[in-house]
């Protein structure tokens, strides 16, 4: 093992733990600075620090990474998915409808700190921006102590323009029947300018892009979104083809690329309807792939070729995708089932391994969102983004494969401390600089209002909902 220089001190040694290396777990020290991993050390080696935590009898693992998620849906939970993506949106749009700045602090507090609770410490919160709201974001990942990928989602076009592969006689009675319209460009390039200044400074907080779609960008907004992220060197996130409705619709990835928006630095979020031709230009362009597997199923979208998408070369991240279609922000229950979607499809020979789940819980998300070598690894020059966790609550053994273990089991019980940039910032399921108990009070107060907000708009979604609902494919189970 590396040791620091005798001249230069650490800030906090946590001493005693077993760390899940990228060699396997070994009996280590961890020497931070700077908020992050300075070096390992055999255990009471190396440079004295300025603090020591112990970590005897505790599992020290990296920080998980949820590539993709929409935190206003955990103040929104009225919204849950209960029909394809499709008819769901609208009434999906009607729940957020009486989200205000506050709100979205709420919502993004409450999903930082969900995400801190089953391991991780960084999340890609692909957020639609009101009046006001990029700075509250930023202010309420900011207290939590949270890392965290804004990702400004915008879109200019109108829902029935935006639906392709779907009958023009359907999209017809669609257009007739909604009235809401749609954001101009120009508020939407505001919105990504906003979080883009409220952002400045803050090292736990990483700027993207994020088209909806793009479908539901004009190409005048996807060329304003590519001029900026090349002004200010931003990454780029956007959904893509998670139906059979966008496929059918066209090419969408050649959308992306004939904007500039097809590079390195972009991550799409589901692929499911990927083919192999789009896989190779995926990879071929750098970009990366969030893989979204509960969500692909509750909203009926269907299953990633997880196997395809690893063979093309392409880099693969998880993302649980909003409490209302993935349920908690849990990396590895989504690890668990990514092994396990396609198998009844797939000879045995072919089955991935909890090793490879494992990779894209931690490092591949990390390599998604554009922090790859800096998360999801303990390793010198990472970010000190790491897990405590008490093996005997998690119920994990000695001697057995640890990533299968936790891709496998989860966390149980077990995690005792989650640490964002060298400092702890959940301890016991708690958020240590929020008061939770505040915030869920605080969500729960504005409950009614949000059910007003959504009430006005349910009889619109209900219309356009019954108008789609005959088009989507259903498909049988066997
Ligand atoms: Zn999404």
């Amino acid at each position: 093992m590396k040791t620091l220089p005798d001249e230069r001190k650490a800030d906090v040694r946590i001493a005693g733990g077993r760390v899940l290396t990228q060699d396997g777990p070994a009996d280590a020290d961890l020497l931070l600075a700077g908020g992050r991993i300075a070096d390992l050390a055999e255990p009471g080696e190396g440079p004295a620090a300025a603090h020591t935590v112990r970590a005897d009898g505790l599992l020290v693992l990296p920080g998980l990474v949820d590539a993709h998620t929409h935190s206003y849906a955990q103040l929104c939970r009225h919204g849950l998915a209960t029909d394809r993506l499709e008819p769901w949106l609208p009434g999906a749009v009607a729940s957020g409808a009486g989200l205000t700045a506050e709100g979205a602090a709420v919502a993004a507090t409450l999903s930082a700190v969900d995400a801190l609770r089953h391991g991780a410490t960084t999340t890609l919160d692909h957020a639609t921006l009101g009046e006001g709201h990029a700075q509250a974001l930023v202010d309420a990942y900011s207290a939590v102590g949270a890392r965290v990928a804004l990702a400004a989602q915008v879109q200019d076009v109108a829902f029935a323009d935006s639906l392709h592969g779907v009958a023009p006689d359907v999209r017809a009675d669609v257009a007739a029947a909604d009235t809401r319209g749609a954001p101009t460009t120009e508020s939407q390039i505001l919105r990504c300018r906003e979080l883009i200044e409220a952002a400045a400074g803050h090292d736990r907080i990483t700027v993207l892009l994020g088209p909806s779609t793009p479908e539901r960008c004009s190409g005048a907004l996807l060329d304003a979104v590519a001029a900026l992220a090349a002004e200010h060197g931003l990454g780029l996130h956007v959904h893509l083809l998670e139906t059979p409705q966008q496929r059918a619709g066209g090419d969408s990835l050649g959308i992306l690329a004939d904007h500039g928006l097809l590079r390195a630095g972009l991550s799409v979020a589901h692929g499911v309807h990927l083919d192999a031709a789009d896989l190779a230009r995926l990879h071929e362009a750098g970009a990366a792939l969030v893989h979204n597997p509960l969500s692909n199923l509750s909203l009926g979208s269907g299953r990633l070729d997880l196997r395809a998408v690893l063979e093309a070369g392409v880099t693969v991240g998880l993302g649980c995708d909003s409490w209302t279609t993935g349920g908690p922000q849990d990396p590895l229950a989504q690890a668990r089932l990514a092994l396990h979607n396609t198998r009844p499809e797939e000879p045995a020979a072919a089955w991935l391994t909890p090793g490879d789940v494992w990779a894209l819980a931690a490092a591949g998300g990390a390599a998604a969102i554009g922090l790859g070598d800096e998360l999801g690894v303990l390793a010198p020059g990472a970010h000190a983004d790491l897990l405590l966790v008490d093996p005997l609550a998690a119920g994990i053994i000695d001697g057995v494969d640890l990533p299968m273990q936790l891709v496998m089991g989860g966390l149980g019980h077990g995690l005792r401390e989650a640490w964002v940039a060298g400092r702890p910032v959940l301890r016991d399921g708690l958020p240590l600089h929020v008061d939770l108990g505040a915030i869920a009070a605080r969500a729960a107060e504005l409950q009614p209002a949000l059910a007003a907000a959504t009430a006005e708009q349910q009889p619109l979604a209900d219309r356009l909902a019954a108008l789609l609902s005959s088009t989507v494919p259903q498909t049988t189970v066997a």
